[in-house]
């Protein structure tokens, strides 16, 4: 069966909303209690295993990935470099966990990785939107001993499947994209190897970060749609990142999409997120605020496009002009017409 028609199917046939539920399932056998294992969680984790090419496991977000893939896999006092232009929650999760000895670094993504226990990557960074050359990073970060792990929250396995490259873990936030309706909360790590799969499964019962059956249902219901949403949401964005880019109030706009050489070696669409610079943080505030269709709002990856000034909540990692756009399925024309208003206002 061809992926996309295997994405439609899946959690079919017969898990309809009544018997993906087994709050009450006294009966023996994987689905005994849904803090190991439920049905729906165990249909989308093997859509998610095939889609990566590896072992899934589903969690209560992406935070929550990150936190049981540390937790559970990396050794108190080990060091890790993590990409610097990154989702800032993963390096606050990784600083909150220095208190138990972990040593944390940014590192820029777009050379060598520095020497540590762990490298985690993130291609089309959100929000700086770089690049790893993810074969030779990786290469040097397994010859120094490092676990790897990539964030593939952006870009999903529609377009990049990081452990054909080498990571022994691929993470993602299913509340963004792989999901994509803005109504669900819900995190997956797929492992490369089925030994570190079945510890971190462990680990998820004991630590109880666990996706319940709801959002599991809603990310399952969500990738059915993937394989149209994501094409769709990149040509548009790729569009869009052009328009910008000559518009007067625009002094650069951020998106692998225009002409990143190494990006290309790897991904044939780039994605819905984007980000560009304004003359400063009044600039966008200004255009936050004078949007009529673009949602100002935080989360990425979903049918609505969202806009956000990213210097409210990482003055310190980011242009105080940086704007992050998340294109959604609107049309194109509509939502150019929206960004021009708002940047010549
Ligand atoms: N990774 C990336 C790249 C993200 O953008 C986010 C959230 O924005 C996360 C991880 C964390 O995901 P969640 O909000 O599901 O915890």
């Amino acid at each position: 069966m061809n992926r996309d028609t295997e994405l439609v199917r899946g959690g079919a046939p017969g898990l309809d909303r009544a018997t993906i539920h087994p709050y009450v399932d006294a009966t023996p056998g994987p689905f005994f209690y849904q803090r190991t294992a439920h049905p729906v969680g165990a249909e989308a984790e093997r859509l998610l295993g095939e889609l990566d090419g590896g072992h899934a496991l589903l969690f209560s977000s992406g935070t929550g990935a990150g936190t049981a893939l540390l937790l559970a896999m990396v050794n108190p006092g080990a060091t890790i470099a993590v990409a610097a232009g990154g989702y800032y929650g993963t390096v606050g999760l990784m600083r909150e966990l220095a208190r138990w000895g972990l040593e944390v670094e940014e590192f820029d993504q777009t050379g060598e990785p520095p020497v540590a226990d762990v490298v985690w990557f993130e291609p089309c960074a959100n929000p700086m939107m770089t690049f790893p050359d993810l074969d030779a990073a990786i290469g040097r970060a397994h010859a120094a001993g490092a676990i790897v792990v990539v964030d593939n929250t952006v870009l999903s396995p529609m377009l990049l499947r990081p452990l054909e490259h080498g990571a022994d873990f691929v993470l993602h936030s299913g509340t963004k994209i792989l999901a994509g309706h803005h109504d669900a909360l819900i995190g997956a790590v797929i492992c490369a190897r089925p030994e570190d799969h079945a510890r971190l499964h462990a680990f998820r019962t004991t630590s109880g970060i666990v996706a319940a059956p709801d959002p599991a249902w809603l990310l399952l219901r969500g990738m059915k749609t993937l394989a149209v949403r994501v094409p769709r949401q990149s040509a548009t964005a790729l569009e869009l990142a052009h328009r910008l880019g000559g518009h007067r109030a625009v002094e650069r706009v951020r998106y692998p999409g225009l002409g990143d050489p190494i990006a290309a070696q790897y991904v044939d669409a780039f994605g819905p997120l984007l980000s560009f610079d304004v003359a400063d943080e009044r600039t966008a505030a200004r255009v936050e605020r004078g949007l009529r269709l673009i949602e100002n709002a935080t989360s990425l990856g979903g049918v609505a496009s969202t806009l956000e000034a990213r210097a409210r909540w990482e003055p310190e990692r980011v242009p105080p002009g940086l704007l992050r756009l998340s294109v959604g399925l609107e049309d194109v024309e509509d939502l150019w017409a929206d960004l021009a208003q708002a940047l010549d206002s």
